[in-house]
């Protein structure tokens, strides 16, 4: 049997992938039965113009079959709009994620200390923290809320802060992702926290499907 590698964050199909969709995308794609998506406005694709409207499609496929989690989400200085309207849209997400009771897919690059007082605001549901990037004091504050971690293709490059948090983020607190990348790259990510990790990639990547089963699957 093909050893389950779940890929929590990717935008490209496959078959043990968590695709992340813009709505747009997500609306026109037909119907397959086990294919898993998360959607949401990404801070870079929103339009001071058009938000509601980008909203009402989120809103809309909340109830689409496959649909494990919202994201991804988050605040960036990168977005062509305004901290507060980003907030804003950010809020709608968490909260229809607790109506759902589904993750959050967090992008998280800037404005941590905002990230914080909302988690702080929403304890509850679960958030993700995607192309998880090392950075120590935001990794010690989350870890104390109910966030996980997912590790991208930068755990490929050359040791950092990054390899020194991946071998301590509890077992049921880890995932991986290729993101962007080819599909490929995943094997390579989890063989490398396996190895960090100093465990078994096999193992590894069973643990980390029977929790996905268990709590995004609700299996
Ligand atoms: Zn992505």
């Amino acid at each position: 049997m093909e050893q389950p590698l779940l890929n929590l964050h990717t935008h490209r199909n496959g078959p043990f992938n968590l695709r992340s969709c813009d709505p747009k995308e997500l609306e026109t794609m037909p119907l397959v039965e086990n294919q898993w998506f998360s959607t949401g406005l990404h801070p870079w694709w929103l339009n001071e113009a058009t938000h509601q409207e980008q909203w009402k499609k989120v809103e809309l496929l909340a109830d689409r079959p496959g649909l494990l989690a919202l994201g991804e989400v988050g605040l960036d200085r990168r977005s062509p709009v305004s901290l507060a309207l980003q907030t804003q849209v950010l809020i709608q997400h968490i909260e229809l994620a607790l109506d759902l009771d589904v993750p959050l897919i967090l992008h998280l690059t800037d404005y941590l200390d905002t990230m914080m007082q909302l988690r702080k605001k929403y304890p509850k549901g679960k958030w993700i923290w995607h192309g998880f990037n090392g950075h120590e004091t935001l990794y010690r504050q989350l870890l104390s809320t109910n966030t996980d971690f997912s590790v991208g293709r930068r755990i490929l490059l050359p040791p950092s802060s990054l390899h020194k948090l991946v071998e301590k983020i509890p077992e049921n607190r880890i995932w991986m992702e290729s993101d962007q990348e080819d599909d490929q790259i995943l094997r390579n990510i989890y063989q490398k926290v396996s190895e960090i990790r100093n465990t078994e990639t096999d193992i590894l990547s069973l643990h980390i499907f029977v929790r996905f089963q268990k709590e995004l699957l609700n299996a």
